[in-house]
């Protein structure tokens, strides 16, 4: 990517120059700085240049100046070292430079859209110039034609010197080359291949079982959007593919207990990665800005007046400190933040199961299977690298077994795009073998549709890494998580056999206590009768 800086700033001096350093003495000071300092560490021929300078200000105790380069000492850079030569230069004159004013940063970068027309029509191109209407710390964008095909956009920052210290600029071109990258996977599928299928298997049903659960009184939609409320009896079955789950998956494979936090604060999002993309699907958690009554007394007087809360109001008096759980593991791992784990508890496996999962997920609600509020059991394991990858092996056995042999379902494992890259906006990156997701998806005879109803991630030193967590022995720490949506579970297996349990495996019938394998016959609860 060619990219060139114009950078015009005023250097501010404790004092006159004028009459404490001549012209010449400046012109001689720059010539040494864009011949030596300004070029240093860059190829033969590249690095910056000052390329304009002059003494102003009322007592003249500014220095106005631009500089210009290219990517191998960007200008914020050059003019950093400028500064402290430039100190120097008039420390022996007991002046000092006090601050730095930038006047003007101009970015341009060579933007070649090939990816994007390849990709078919200049809707596409459009697409990416609207996505580009507006950066942090940008002024303007220009998008403008060079030189035959080349297109180069311009970028006008408003910085100071502390966004320059914190690499401002830096960052940008870093997200520019990322959204780049975005739209040259725009429109293409994520990765999927398939990885096992199981037997045909015998269908009992073909209508929607939300609908048919809701008719008989099992579930119920409750007041928030995405949101149900579940009776006795879809409690029940519930309870009993949590139970499935535990027998057969956790306690053999020595998972233990852990309760995870549901609110999660900004920090934790910044580290575990979902903070670069989580904000279309996040519920977010706000707090009093103060608990003073004083200060809430207008937004309860406004409801006693007028029986309507007054949301805009709220909204000023409030901070957005987070969100609700997304995924379930993020959190946990604030628990290891900054800590060394003893070689002799490796492979650390522990699960979640203490609350529920909140998603925006807009139009895309469905029935039980898609909701803005779910419960979802996650399974976290973490060691070496070869721990964590054949755990993963052992884990996909087990689950294996329960689909075909416990649940009885038809069903297929398909390794896809890692979720991680997927939440981050990145779906798209060709998968590893190493680090990533396998998905479980099941037909649902009433739509003939497949639907995911859980995962087993890979997740790398990603977690690790994120909340600095280490090993004894020095060896990379990985980690991995699997997420099982209990609603999808449900959904899987009442639209495959039905809401008749004598349609149900014996095995997911006794874990429901309806009599199963040598079992007393049991009914599901029966609690309410309505007039
Ligand atoms: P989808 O592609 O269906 O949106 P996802 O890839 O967003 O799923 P993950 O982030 O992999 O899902 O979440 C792990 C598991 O959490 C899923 O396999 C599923 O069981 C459950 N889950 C995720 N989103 C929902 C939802 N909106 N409603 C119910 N369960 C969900
Ligand atoms: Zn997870
Ligand atoms: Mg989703």
């Amino acid at each position: 990517m060619n990219i060139e800086f114009q950078l015009r700033a005023n250097l501010k001096c404790s004092g006159s120059l004028r009459g404490t350093v001549s012209p010449s003495e400046i012109t001689e000071f720059v010539r040494a700085c864009n011949a030596g300092l300004l070029k240093r560490g860059a190829p033969p021929g590249c690095g910056a240049k000052v390329v304009w300078w002059q003494v102003a200000g009322s007592e003249g105790e500014e220095i106005w100046l631009e500089i210009v380069s290219d990517r191998f000492v960007r200008a914020h850079d050059a003019l950093f070292r400028l500064k402290k030569e430039f100190g120097k230069f008039l420390g022996r004159r007991r002046v000092g430079v006090r601050s730095v004013e930038i006047e003007e940063y101009e970015i341009a970068v060579e933007w070649d859209e090939a990816g994007e027309r390849e990709a078919g029509e200049g809707e596409a191109e459009a697409g990416l110039r609207l996505r580009l209407k507006k950066l942090p710390f940008v002024k303007e964008i220009k998008q403008e034609a060079v030189a035959g095909e080349k297109r180069q956009l311009r970028l006008s920052l408003a910085v100071d010197e502390a966004g320059l210290e914190q690499r401002i600029p830096d960052r940008l071109l870093k997200l520019l080359e990322e959204k780049k990258e975005a739209a040259s996977w725009k429109g293409k599928s994520e990765h999927w291949e398939l990885l096992f299928e199981s037997e045909k298997k015998q269908f009992y049903f073909e209508k929607d079982p939300t609908e048919e659960m809701a008719r008989r009184g099992w579930i119920k939609h409750a007041a928030g959007r995405g949101q149900w409320i579940f009776g006795p009896q879809a409690t029940r079955i519930f309870r009993a593919l949590e139970r499935v789950l535990l027998t057969e998956v956790c306690k053999p494979l020595g998972y233990e207990e852990m309760i995870f936090p549901k609110f999660v604060p900004w920090e934790v999002w910044k580290r575990s990665g979902h903070a670069k993309g989580i904000y279309p699907e996040a519920y977010y958690v706000c707090t009093p800005k103060t608990r003073d009554p004083e200060f809430w007394e207008e937004v309860a007087d406004y409801y006693k007046v007028t029986g309507e809360v007054p949301r805009e109001k709220i909204m000023q008096k409030i901070e957005c400190v987070g969100g609700l759980c997304y995924a379930q593991c993020p959190p946990f791992w604030v628990f290891l933040q900054g800590k060394t784990l003893a070689d002799e508890c490796l492979p650390i496996k522990v699960f979640d199961r203490s609350g529920t999962s909140h998603r925006y997920e807009s139009g895309g609600l469905h029935g039980i299977e898609r909701l803005d509020e779910f419960h979802r059991v996650e399974l976290v394991w973490l060691g070496t690298k070869e721990q964590v990858q054949e755990h993963a092996k052992e884990l996909q056995e087990r689950y294996r077994r329960v689909f075909s042999e416990v649940l009885d379902l038809e069903w297929r494992e398909a390794w896809v795009t890692p979720w991680f890259l997927a939440q981050e906006g990145r779906a798209g990156l060709a998968a590893s073998k190493e680090v990533g997701t396998a998905d479980y998806e099941a037909v649902l005879p009433y739509s003939g549709k497949w639907l995911e109803f859980q995962n087993v991630s890979v997740n790398g030193d990603k977690y690790p890494k994120g909340f600095s967590v280490k090993l004894q022995s020095g060896a990379e720490l990985w980690s991995g998580c699997s997420g099982v949506g209990l609603e999808r579970w449900a959904a899987v297996l009442l639209a495959q056999k039905g809401l008749e349990k004598e349609k149900w495996s014996a095995r997911f019938r006794a874990a429901a206590g309806l009599g199963g394998e040598g079992e007393r016959e049991g009914e599901l609860p029966e609690v309410f009768k309505f007039l």
